[in-house]
């Protein structure tokens, strides 16, 4: 059965467009099909694909508004060797006509239900908002993974993000789990980062992730090349990182199956 994995924070620059496009390619590369969906107007993600979004004929705009089937507005050759729903500025037209449309937080949900099945992982890197793009990701999601810095106030931020999202899923998917607490950009010899990252293992427990992304030039620079880490310099420590990542979340999905069984 797919998942799906929303990566959402309303926090910018925080590493979600980071996160998506390399954990996506991680994934990839151990044999899983992959469906990344690019729901932020500013269109990184596709970039970071290697997809010209000045140049897309279809992107999530045609999916959601005009409900073309997905199979029409996919674009299946990335440099990340995943699928992709390309994102843009129409975007953002997207969001005003979602208010005037019908079951308009499940547009998403109904749209990927018809491919859910088919591909192992999809990754919907969110905009930096909680507009009604980001709500149909929650409702379309069968979990939540939140990026994080850690730096000051991050810890409140997360808390308040937290609550945020599972009163969002109170009223439109139940269902919806948190996949996981990451944390981005980091530095071990910052001693802030360290006792915050404490902090959070404290508050968080096993919701956060034992992989860390360090701080990493090539993660930076990589999507000007329009391409994964792990395609522009396969033994930097950030493209390792996200291997390590896509990892961690296979190793997770395995034991809880493992639960359930039991
Ligand atoms: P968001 O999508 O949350 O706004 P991005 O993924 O776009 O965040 O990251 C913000 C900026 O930080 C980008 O310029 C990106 O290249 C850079 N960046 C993200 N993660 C890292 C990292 N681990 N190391 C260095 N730079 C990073
Ligand atoms: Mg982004």
């Amino acid at each position: 059965m797919g998942k799906i994995i929303a990566i959402a924070n309303q926090k910018g620059g925080v590493g979600k467009t980071t996160t998506a496009v390399n954990v996506a390619a991680s994934m990839a590369a151990t044999k899983r099909k992959v469906l990344l969906i690019d729901l932020d107007p500013q269109g990184n993600a596709t970039m970071g694909s290697g997809v010209d979004k000045y140049a897309v004929e279809n992107t999530c705009y045609e999916l959601l508004i005009e409900e073309k089937p997905i199979d029409q507005v996919m674009i299946k050759e990335t440099t990340g060797k995943y699928h992709l729903i390309a994102g843009n500025s129409d975007i953002t037209a997207a969001e005003i006509k979602l208010m005037e449309v019908f079951a308009r937080e499940v547009r998403l949900r109904n749209a990927l239900a018809p491919v859910k099945n088919y591909y192992d992982y999809i990754f919907i890197d969110c905009p930096p908002s909680l507009n009604q793009l980001t709500v149909n990701a929650m409702a379309a999601a069968d979990s939540v993974l939140v990026p994080m810095q850690c730096e000051y106030y991050a810890l409140e931020g997360l808390t308040a993000l937290m609550d945020t999202i599972k009163k969002l899923a109170s009223v439109v998917n139940p269902e919806l789990k948190i996949e996981g607490v990451l944390r981005t950009m980091y530095d071990p010899r910052n001693r802030l980062a360290n006792d915050v990252s404490e902090q959070l293992k404290r508050h968080f427990g096993e919701q956060v992730y034992r992989t860390v992304i360090p701080r990493n030039v090539r993660l930076a620079e990589a999507p000007s090349f329009g391409t994964p880490a792990m395609y522009y310099d396969k033994s930097s420590t950030g493209a390792k990182a996200y291997l390590a990542l896509a990892g961690e979340i296979l190793r997770r999905a395995k034991a809880n199956v493992a639960e359930k069984a039991n």
